[in-house]
C-alpha cells in the first residue's frame, strides 16, 4: 500500500532572524534548518515565518526589528516566486498548493512591536500577520509571560482590548511563550479558538514553558490546537540534565549574543558554528519523542487538537533524526507505526490547524 502524503502546515519557524544573518534561502544552507530547497524537499505545503522580537529590546527598536524582518521575508519570498508565495489566508494557501508552491506566512512572536496601540495591531494585521504570540520571554504590556508572569497575573487590561481587537480582526491568539494565568485569561475572554504554536507537554517534560493536562483540556473545550514544538529542551528532562552537565549553554549564550549583535564578522560565526556542533555531538532525544508529545496531546485534548510548530531556526539544538524541515516526514512515518490513520495524520500534519485559521479569519464565535 502507498502511503499517501499529508498535507503539511508548520506554525512556527524563526527563518526571518536567518535571513536577516545574510543567509540565503534560496540556497541549501548547511547551517540552516529551513530554506526553499529543504522546504520543497519536506513537501512543506504552508510554514509561519515569525516576526522574532526578543523581550530585552525598547519599544521602538522592537518595531522596527519586526518591520525588518517583514520586509526581508517579503523579499525572500519573491526572489524565489518559482517555488513559493506568500498566502494571507487558508484560501491562498490552498490555491498556492494547487500551482505547486510553498505558502510562507506571517506570524509575530512578541506582541511588544504593536507598542500598545491597536492602530498599530491593525496594520501588522494589514501587513499580513495572521498571529501574535502575546508574550516572548518576559512580561509585556499586553500579557505575562512564562518566563516571568508577576507583572499583571494573566492579561493586563490593554491585553484584554488587544484579545478583543485581534477576534474582530480574525487574527490567531497564540498563547506560546505566555503564563499559565495568561493563557486561562485568553480562554475566558477570546471569542475564537486560540492556538499555541510551538509548545509542548508538561506531563512529559516539566518546562514551564509546557502545556499542563488542564491546560490541554481547556484548550479542547475551547476548540482550540497545540502546535507539538521540536526543541529537545521542551520534549525531554533528560535532555536538559545532559545539557547542564555538559556546561555548553552558559558559554554558547555568550557566544550567541556576540554572533547576533555582529552576524557578519566571520570569527563570531565560526565561534557560534562550533557551538551548534558540539550541541549536536550531545546525546539528543530521536524524533521519536516527538512523537510521545503527540501521543500524550491527544490522549487528552483529542486528535483534533494537535499539530506541528517546528521552532526550527529558533532552536540551536534539534532532536536525532530530525535535524532540518526537510526531514519532517519521519514524524508521520513514526505515526503509522504507532498506528494511526492516514486521517489522522492529516489532522496532525495541518489540517488542524487550517480549521482553527478558518474559524478565526470567518470571525466564527465560541
Ligand atoms: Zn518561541
Amino acid at each position: 500500500m502507498s502511503k499517501s502524503v499529508p498535507f503539511i502546515l508548520d506554525s512556527h519557524c524563526d527563518t526571518p532572524s536567518q535571513i536577516l544573518r545574510f543567509r540565503n534561502l534560496a540556497l541549501d544552507n548547511k547551517w540552516s534548518h529551513v530554506d526553499f530547497p529543504k522546504l520543497v524537499r519536506g513537501g512543506i505545503d504552508a510554514s509561519f515565518f515569525a516576526l522574532y522580537t526578543p523581550a530585552t529590546l525598547s519599544p521602538d527598536e522592537s518595531t522596527a526589528a519586526a518591520l525588518r524582518m517583514a520586509a526581508a521575508v517579503y523579499d525572500s519570498v519573491e526572489e524565489n516566486s518559482d517555488v513559493a508565495a506568500l498566502a494571507f489566508s487558508t484560501d491562498q494557501i490552498m490555491e498556492n498548493k494547487e500551482k505547486g508552491l510553498v505558502s510562507i506566512l506571517l506570524g509575530m512572536e512578541n506582541g511588544a512591536p504593536i507598542q500598545k496601540s491597536l492602530s498599530m495591531l491593525r496594520m501588522f494585521y494589514r501587513l499580513g500577520v495572521r498571529y501574535m504570540t502575546l508574550t516572548h520571554n518576559g512580561d509585556n504590556e499586553i500579557a505575562d509571560s512564562a518566563a516571568e508572569g508577576n507583572r499583571w497575573h494573566g492579561l493586563s487590561p490593554f491585553g484584554r482590548e488587544v484579545i478583543r481587537e485581534m477576534n474582530d480582526l480574525g487574527m490567531i491568539v497564540d498563547v506560546a511563550h505566555v503564563s499559565d494565568e495568561t493563557f486561562y485569561d485568553c480562554i475566558k475572554y477570546s471569542r475564537a479558538p486560540i492556538v499555541s504554536t510551538h509548545s509542548c507537554c508538561r506531563a512529559l517534560c516539566g518546562h514551564r514553558r509546557n502545556m499542563s493536562d488542564d491546560m490541554l483540556r481547556a484548550l479542547r473545550d475551547n476548540g482550540g490546537v497545540i502546535q507539538i514544538n521540536f526543541y529537545p529542551c521542551f520534549l525531554s528532562d533528560e535532555f536538559n540534565r545532559v545539557l547542564a552537565e555538559s556546561g555548553i549553554e552558559e558559554e554558547g549564550d555568550r557566544i550567541e549574543a556576540a554572533f547576533r549583535a555582529d552576524p557578519a564578522d566571520p570569527a563570531k560565526v565560526s565561534a557560534w558554528h562550533g557551538i551548534l556542533d558540539r550541541l549536536e555531538r550531545l546525546e539528543r532525544p530521536s524524533y521519536k519523542v516527538v512523537v510521545d508529545h503527540i501521543d500524550h496531546a491527544v490522549s487528552i485534548a483529542g486528535i483534533d487538537h494537535v499539530g506541528i510548530g517546528s521552532d526550527f531556526d529558533g532552536i540551536s539544538v534539534t532532536p536525532a533524526g530530525l535535524e532540518d524541515i526537510s526531514k519532517m516526514g519521519v514524524v508521520f512515518d513514526e505515526m503509522r507505526r504507532r498506528g494511526y490513520s492516514e486521517s489522522d495524520i492529516d489532522k496532525v500534519a495541518g489540517g488542524n490547524f487550517m480549521r482553527i485559521f478558518k474559524a478565526v479569519e470567518t470571525k466564527k464565535t465560541l
